[in-house]
């Protein structure tokens, strides 16, 4: 695995049109930590994790790995730095496991086609995928889809790792077998951060969750002091509709 970076968001502000989604974000992400972001829908989650690998330019604020800035880099070169997961896997349908895998290790990472196969394997593998490397993308279940999906970013060697309600669009019963990859990876080290409504993963696998109402993180914390001790009354009424 590369090493992983700290990350910051500073008062990040952003707004489609008059709509103004973030309002003022502060979120601190330590080396190797995991942050899961919780919240009502619309609250601008989404767009929080957007805003980190650009595929969404802040309006203000600013975003830092390791303490610098990325705005001014190259987004192609940020994207590799930056892994992200979304609740649709988002893989190619007409592309065998493998290729969807090796497919940005040739185009972005510049790889031959033998060396992007052998590391296509080892992600594979390291989800516990190798041996679907063949099938395609629907014949796998969701969850086996995204652990590709997973693998695809992995096999990146990405610094810091985003997920976006990754199990969101998973039967129930293969919801696990995904939490439990993340929750590896998470202690392996990886800069992590993880929108979900999975309260039982937040509270055992986070180092911080974030509480993000209308715009802004209106509390952060230890999950402790998140689960059992929320000081804001909107992050209480939030936890009492959840838990
Ligand atoms: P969450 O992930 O917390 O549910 P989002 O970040 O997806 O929230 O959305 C926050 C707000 O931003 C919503 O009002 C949504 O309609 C709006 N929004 C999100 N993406 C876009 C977009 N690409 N264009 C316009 N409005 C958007
Ligand atoms: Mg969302």
């Amino acid at each position: 695995m590369s090493s992983s970076v700290s990350l910051a968001l500073r008062d990040v502000h952003l707004a489609f049109g008059r709509n103004q989604v973030l309002r003022g974000v502060d979120l601190e992400v330590a080396r190797g930590a995991t942050a899961c972001v919780i919240g009502p829908s619309g609250s601008g989650k989404s767009t929080l994790l957007r805003t980190v690998n650009r595929l969404l330019e802040p309006d203000r604020g600013d975003v830092l790995l390791d303490g610098r800035s990325v705005l001014r880099d190259d987004p192609d070169v940020l994207r590799q730095r930056v892994g992200m997961v979304f609740q649709q896997f988002n893989l190619f349908p007409h592309m065998s496991v493998l290729r969807n895998v090796t497919l940005a290790l040739r185009r972005k990472r510049r790889l031959g086609d033998d060396e992007a196969v052998a590391v296509a394997r080892e992600h594979l593998d390291r989800v516990g995928l190798a041996a679907k490397a063949d099938a395609r993308p629907g014949q796998l279940s969701g969850g086996q889809q995204q652990r590709v999906a997973i693998a695809r970013a992995l096999a990146m060697q990405p610094e810091v790792m985003l997920f976006d309600e990754a199990t969101s669009a998973l039967d129930p019963e293969l919801v696990k077998g995904v939490l439990a990859l993340m929750a590896e990876l998470s202690a392996q080290g990886m800069t992590m951060v993880v929108v979900t409504h999975e309260m039982g993963f937040a509270r055992e696998v986070a180092d911080t969750v974030a509480f993000m109402d209308a715009g802004v993180v209106l509390e952060a914390g230890a999950p402790n002091a998140i689960f059992e001790a929320a000081q804001h009354p909107r992050l209480r009424r939030f936890l009492s509709q959840v838990l």
